[in-house]
C-alpha cells in the first residue's frame, strides 16, 4: 500500500520522511554544497548539535561558531577553521569521488537539518536554476 504524504510546514511525510519533489533523484553533483556554502553560509538547530553531541564527533562541532544575537541568545554557524578561526573556503566534508564527477558527503548519516532539507518541494524551479541536477533524468 503507499503511503499517503501529508504536506507540513518541515516538509515531512505522514511517516516523519523528509519530502523532496516528486521524480527528484540526487545526482551527487555536489553543486548544492557549494551553494549553500558559498552563498548562505550553514546555519545550524539544536537537533543537528544533539545529532553530533550523541556521536561523539566534537570535530564537527569544533566548526561551528557561537554569534550573540541578543541576551543569551545565538545563532550557530559554520564552517570554521578550528585552528585559525576563519571561515574555510568549502564545506569540510565535502569530498570529490576520485575519477568521477561527483561528490560525497562524509558525514552524510549526521549532516545538518538544512543539508537534509534540500531541496524542498516548493524550490524545485529556484533549485533547478541554481544548477540541480536532480531532475535531468526525466528530460532523457
Ligand atoms: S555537510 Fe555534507 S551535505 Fe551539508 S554542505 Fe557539507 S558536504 Fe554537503
Ligand atoms: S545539486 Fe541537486 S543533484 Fe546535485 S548534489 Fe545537490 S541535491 Fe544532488
Amino acid at each position: 500500500m503507499k503511503c499517503k504524504q501529508t504536506k507540513n510546514k518541515h516538509n515531512r511525510d505522514s511517516a516523519g520522511k523528509i519530502r523532496h519533489a516528486e521524480g527528484f533523484l540526487c545526482k551527487q553533483c555536489g553543486n548544492c554544497c557549494k551553494i549553500y556554502y558559498d552563498v548562505k553560509e550553514i546555519s545550524f538547530t539544536y537537533r543537528d548539535f544533539e545529532r553530533f553531541d550523541k556521536s561523539g564527533r566534537q570535530d564537527i562541532i569544533d566548526y561551528i561558531v557561537a554569534i550573540p544575537v541578543g541576551r543569551e541568545r545565538y545563532l550557530y554557524e559554520g564552517w570554521f577553521s578550528p585552528t585559525t578561526g576563519d571561515e574555510v573556503e568549502r564545506c569540510p566534508w565535502l569530498r570529490k569521488l576520485p575519477h568521477k564527477d561527483a561528490y560525497k558527503c562524509r558525514i552524510y548519516e549526521l549532516r545538518p537539518d538544512v543539508c537534509r532539507k534540500y531541496p524542498r518541494p516548493e524550490e524545485k524551479e529556484k533549485v533547478i536554476g541554481d544548477g540541480c541536477r536532480g531532475w535531468d533524468h526525466l528530460d532523457d
